[in-house]
């Protein structure tokens, strides 16, 4: 699903935000995206979102090479990754069922089939029942839920998730964790960004460590590798 080939980003001035990583992650497969601030994460997933192009090197995502896209194309692609953000980004001047329908609403999909999608959403996540609220009603985690069912009610291949459990205690992160599991179970592809090292560890799911944008590590977390 996605497949980085010796990528290097380079930012004007020179600064060299990633260096030769190379990685492939398939269908259904979930991948934390680790590092101090700074080691190219976001880089990581920009390239992904085509928010950035490679210096050199090829990206590929479902299989087509992203180098080849033309400009035209940007807005097709990115409808099939879904994307959540550390602040969810939600709009307070409307309901949850609001907020999770956007991305169908920019697409056209007739108002009966808008419905029948964003409610399978919530129910996934657990808020079918607060679907009339408006967002800031629900706590940081509900919220944070309110964010995933938005980025997964358009069934995207490709969920990326950038810091999702930025501001949760560890309790919740665990729980959006678990979501964002269940999706990889039915053959989502998930990257998962952040620096959370103890919730990687507790969550034993493959791990892509960048430094000074490199990519260091690309297995078990470290810590539960040498068996302890
Ligand atoms: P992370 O998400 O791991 O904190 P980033 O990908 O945001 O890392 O940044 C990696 C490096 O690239 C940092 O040193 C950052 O300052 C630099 N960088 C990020 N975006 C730009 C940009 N648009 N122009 C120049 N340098 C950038
Ligand atoms: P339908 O396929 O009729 O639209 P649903 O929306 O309830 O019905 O989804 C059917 C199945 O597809 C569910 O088991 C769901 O978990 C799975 N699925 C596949 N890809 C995704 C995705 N990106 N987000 C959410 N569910 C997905």
């Amino acid at each position: 699903m996605i497949e980085f080939r010796q990528v290097t980003k380079r930012y004007e001035q020179q600064f060299t935000a990633l260096r030769g990583v190379s990685f492939a992650l398939g269908r259904g497969e979930m991948a934390f995206l680790t590092g101090h601030s700074g080691a190219g994460k976001s880089t990581l997933l920009k390239l992904i979102m085509l928010m950035e192009r490679a210096t050199a090197g090829q990206v590929l995502v479902g299989g087509q090479a992203l180098e080849k896209t033309p400009r035209r194309r940007i807005p097709y692609i990115r409808r099939h990754i879904g994307v959540v953000f550390q602040d969810h980004q939600l709009l307070f001047d409307r309901t949850v069922f609001d907020n999770v329908a956007m991305p169908l609403q920019v697409t056209g999909v007739p108002p009966n089939e808008i419905g029948r999608r964003v409610r399978a959403a919530l129910d996934k996540v657990g808020l079918l029942k607060k679907e009339q609220l408006n967002p800031i009603s629900l706590s940081g985690g509900e919220q944070q839920r309110v964010g995933i069912a938005r980025a997964v009610v358009n069934k995207p291949p490709l969920l990326l998730a950038d810091e999702p459990t930025g501001n949760l205690d560890p309790a919740l992160s665990s729980e959006i964790m678990d979501l964002f599991r269940e999706f990889s179970r039915v053959g989502v592809c998930v990257m998962v960004a952040t620096h959370d090292i103890g919730l990687i560890e507790t969550m034993a799911q493959r791990t892509l460590e960048l430094s000074q944008g490199e990519l260091v590590h690309d297995g078990l977390p470290a810590a539960l590798e040498t068996g302890h």
